[in-house]
């Protein structure tokens, strides 16, 4: 054995390309576990609401529902499509983001408070028949970003604060600067998360309560979108919940390096 490849491949050396390589074996195993997990969740959540569309249009079709009954069923039609509409844009969209590319957009400096008045705008009225007021404070702060990205994040964030809060509950909102933190704040008055399961709301198709977030449109894959996406912005994100206080969102992104710059 030549003296440098002795170096390069001493026994010690050899037990640790083995212990990487046993890693790497329990890195793809798991990969490919997780991704044989989303198929079949996929699947799952596909055939439900397509069952239900399938079986209310029979039951038209061969004549069972009274004329007046009709527009009932069409609506339980409707807010099936709608269901498999979210969830296709869902799934879309996470399989984006594990490409590692958001799609054709470039990062540039994006204003994320004007994105939460827009994402605060359009969830006003769902936040009003819910009982719920929504606020916004802060100022206009700057990340370096993808905008879609970023607005999915704060759609969801809301949208989950509003969906899982209380009767007469609040959303707070807000846009601030720590140090060289921008940081985004969703804090709710809702139902909150049990101790246990704050990290576990991170991943793809897990709920706390399956019946009661299928019943408010869930589709289970929100939170999982928004830490993809904070992580390709290399931002942070923080959850503090109590049960049946509310629960606080925190996401802390990087300075836009614009801003950044002294
Ligand atoms: P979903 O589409 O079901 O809302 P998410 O991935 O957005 O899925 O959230 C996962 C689960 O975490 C929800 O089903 C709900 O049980 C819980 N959750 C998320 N946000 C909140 C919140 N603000 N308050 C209480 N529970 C929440």
């Amino acid at each position: 054995v030549p003296p440098q490849a002795r170096t390069l491949c001493p026994p010690a050396g050899q037990a640790g390309i083995r212990r990487q390589m046993e890693q790497l074996k329990r890195e793809y195993e798991k990969q490919d576990r997780m991704r044989r997990d989303f198929t079949a969740n996929v699947s799952h959540e596909l055939k439900t609401p397509l069952t239900s569309i399938s079986g209310y249009a029979e039951i038209i079709r061969e004549g069972m529902v009274k004329s007046e009954d009709v527009g009932r069923f069409a609506g339980k039609i409707y807010e099936e499509a709608q269901r498999l509409i979210t969830l296709v844009e869902d799934i879309l969209n996470l399989s984006h983001l594990d490409e590692g590319a958001p799609g054709q957009e470039r990062r540039q400096g994006i204003d994320l408070y004007a994105l939460c008045e827009r994402a605060v705008a359009s969830l006003a009225e769902a936040a009003r028949q819910r009982g719920i007021a929504i606020s916004l404070t802060g100022s206009r702060q700057r990340v370096d970003g993808a905008e879609k990205l970023l607005a999915e994040i704060i759609f969801n964030l809301c949208d989950n604060a509003i969906k899982y809060n209380q009767e007469n509950g609040h959303v707070a909102v807000s846009v601030t600067r720590e140090g060289d933190r921008v940081v985004l704040t969703v804090q709710d008055t809702g139902i909150g998360i049990p101790p246990g399961e704050t990290d576990r709301v991170f991943e793809r198709f897990y709920r706390v309560d399956k019946s009661h977030s299928k019943e408010i449109g869930g589709t289970g894959l929100g939170l999982s979108i928004v830490k993809h996406a904070a992580a390709y912005h290399d931002a942070k994100i923080q959850l503090d919940s109590q049960l049946g206080r509310g629960t606080r969102v925190r996401v802390l992104f990087p300075l836009s390096q614009r801003e950044a710059q002294p």
